[in-house]
């Protein structure tokens, strides 16, 4: 039986979803929450932006980039006054600048924590893309400096707001799987030579950093529980050059409280696409792409009942859209958000266990 959107409306409307994300026209009317764009990258140009410009009770109001030029054009595309694009050096300014109210971070890993606290500085809300960071200390500096100022910081964990994801641990929460007992989860790509995610001062690590993340989020999303014991591999096969300062392989294990062991693997060395298999007592449950920007696909087969097939049918920019409201609805509602700073600091700790089990050091 292949499911669509409409006819899964019922756990949209129910109480996973409902609660877990507050109404999406938050924002008193005539006053919609401005965001200021720190770093006009690839996921900025191609996929917040245009997010945003779909989005309800949202809008950019401010830009900040090292490029003139292109800040210039991107300004004049979304309505944002040319006196509110910063430089990264004269960025602070943006305090006395009303029309933002929250800042999107961006930019390579490593910049993340310098431009969080600058932005909660100057009394601004931060939404910063993952990895949050590229250590424990700096993941907690950020949730500091947030709390200093009384402002939220949550880091951009989309599929933790991404309807199919939802429905996949709503299917392991109503037992449907039966006693849940392995999980396998993986994403990598085949990465080209000149990135500055195979420079270790910018990206922190390698594909763990970048893509890994997604299978280790989902792992505990999934279970609902934190790893207990952690093992790990990394290895570096291609002698290219692109692997002189980060890994090009990690494989990781994780046991849970409960027993379920998640078998993790991520690469830069070939595409994979990123997918999750959880496997219970009565069913499999199998997403495949799951963390991908559209076309999320989620099967799953129970030794009883009809067997599910959820193609999602959203493009994007919608889960970027949902993702900016979802903010700016923390925010007016001074609720916190799902994917706080805790939540990404509990990533950065266990990435850097990983890393440690393999020997490799942040
Ligand atoms: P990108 O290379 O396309 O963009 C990076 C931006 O940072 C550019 O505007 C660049 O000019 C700027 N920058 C400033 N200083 C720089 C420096 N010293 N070196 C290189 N660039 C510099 O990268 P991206 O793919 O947009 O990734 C940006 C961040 O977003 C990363 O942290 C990445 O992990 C994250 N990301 C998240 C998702 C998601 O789905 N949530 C997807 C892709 C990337």
């Amino acid at each position: 039986m292949r499911v669509n959107r409409r006819e899964f409306g019922g756990l949209l409307g129910g109480a996973l979803v409902g609660n877990a994300l507050p109404a999406l026209h938050a924002q008193p009317a005539g006053r919609s929450f401005g965001y200021c764009i720190i770093g006009l990258g690839r996921i900025s140009m191609d996929h917040f932006m245009p997010g945003v410009l779909a989005g309800n009770g949202v809008r950019i109001t401010g830009i900040v980039s090292g490029h003139r030029d292109k800040a210039e054009r991107m300004a004049a595309k979304y309505g944002v006054p040319e006196s509110s694009i910063y430089s990264y050096e004269n960025c602070d300014a943006m305090r006395d600048n009303k029309e933002i109210d929250g800042v999107y971070v961006a930019l390579p890993n490593s910049m993340h924590a310098e431009y969080t606290i600058r932005a909660a500085k100057a009394g601004k809300h931060v939404l910063c893309e993952k990895p949050m960071s590229t250590s424990v200390e700096d993941a907690r500096a950020m949730i500091a400096a947030c709390r200093a100022a009384g402002r939220k910081l949550m880091i951009a964990y989309r599929c933790q707001l991404e309807p199919t994801n939802l429905r996949a641990i709503e299917l392991i929460r109503s037992g449907r799987l039966g006693v849940v007992q392995t999980i396998e989860s993986g994403y990598g790509f085949n990465i080209r030579a000149g990135e500055w995610r195979l420079n270790r001062k910018l990206a922190g690590g390698g594909p763990l950093m970048d893509v890994g993340i997604y299978a280790l989020n989902a792992s505990r999303y999934l279970t609902g529980e934190e790893p207990k014991e952690i093992a790990a591999h990394s290895s570096v096969i291609d002698h290219d050059g692109r692997f002189n300062e980060v890994e090009e392989n990690v494989g990781w294990t994780m046991t849970f409280p409960s027993g379920i062991v998640a078998s993790c693997n991520t690469t830069y060395g070939a595409p994979m696409e990123g997918f999750y298999r959880v496997h219970g007592s009565k069913g499999v449950l199998h997403a495949e792409p799951a963390f991908a920007y559209e076309g999320i696909h989620l099967r799953a087969k129970f030794d009883d009942g009809d067997p599910i097939d959820d193609l999602e049918s959203e493009h994007d920019p919608q889960q970027f859209r949902r993702q900016a409201e979802y903010f700016a609805g923390c925010v007016a509602k001074d609720q916190e958000p799902k994917m706080n700073g805790e939540e990404g600091l509990r990533d950065m700790e266990l990435i850097a266990r990983i890393y440690s089990a393999c020997g490799i050091h942040l």
